[in-house]
């Protein structure tokens, strides 16, 4: 089972920013935590509410856990060194392989510290890191485009629907976004190459990826092509790393460009 953690600053960052994506991961059969630093709130019955809107998001995107630090929104200049150990609690409880965070040039203080500390702590321990885009990244040039479908576009956008206190953002011009703002960044040709019923996009860019050698194949007697060389057997890209046993993608999904091969 492949292990996925998602580092955000603040409650709903991670569904705006990737919630298709983390509902894929879920139905591929990863195990999902996303850790927020803030309770997102000044007062303990906010914050009640926040935390029990995250975790409705949770449910119904298949998220295994989700936690909470309590560093106050716009003092996490003033709690670095706090908030480095958190991530390092955190990921000691259960080593990701995997690792999602803010896209470290961001408009929002909390979303850079956030970034910063999570990559710190992510190149130390886990195989991959990928930035999210959000709506207040700065200078941000995807290098991983997800495509979505009506169904994860719908999951997404019921999960946006959960986050009641914060309606003053209108969720449905975040799912807007994730319907069109991609194609800003490929050529129509591209673009035209999509499978029917893509439906959408999030876009991610690759801070680390990890591949792992495909085991070469042990030569039998009476094999008809040599088993050694570069012949035996093509090498493969990172988007077509063979599946785990048992963990094959749902069909309406894309191969899963970041798993780790079989050991
Ligand atoms: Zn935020």
């Amino acid at each position: 089972m492949t292990d996925v953690l998602i580092v955000v600053a603040h409650p709903d960052d991670a569904e705006i920013a990737m919630g298709m994506r983390l509902r894929d991961h879920t139905l591929t059969g990863d195990h999902v935590r996303v850790h927020c630093l803030s309770p997102g709130a000044s007062t303990a019955e906010e914050a009640d509410q926040r935390r029990s809107e995250c975790r409705a998001a949770g449910a119904l995107l298949g998220v295994a856990e989700y936690s909470f630090s309590q560093i106050p929104d716009n003092e996490f200049v003033e709690r670095r060194v706090e908030i480095n150990r958190e991530l390092f609690r955190v990921f000691s409880k259960r080593r990701p392989d995997i690792v999602y965070t803010h896209f470290p040039d961001d408009q929002h203080l909390d979303h850079r510290i956030t970034a910063d500390e999570a990559t710190t702590v992510a190149l130390r321990e886990a195989e991959a890191l990928y930035y999210f885009r959000s709506p207040y990244s700065h200078g941000f040039e995807p290098t991983l485009y997800f495509i979505g479908t009506p169904d994860l576009l719908a999951a997404k956008q019921a999960a946006l629907a959960c986050f009641h206190s914060q309606q003053q953002l209108d969720m449905s011009v975040f799912s807007g976004l994730t319907e069109l703002a991609y194609r800003q960044h490929l050529h129509h040709r591209v673009v035209e190459r999509f499978p029917d019923g893509a439906h959408g996009a999030e876009m991610f860019r690759t801070a680390r990826q990890v591949v792992h050698a495909t085991r070469p194949r042990v030569s039998r007697p009476g094999d008809a092509t040599p088993a050694s060389g570069a012949a035996a057997r093509p090498l493969r890209g990172p988007g077509h790393l063979p599946a785990e046993p048992g963990h094959d993608p749902p069909p309406h999904t894309l191969s899963h460009s970041c798993r780790r091969a079989s050991p």
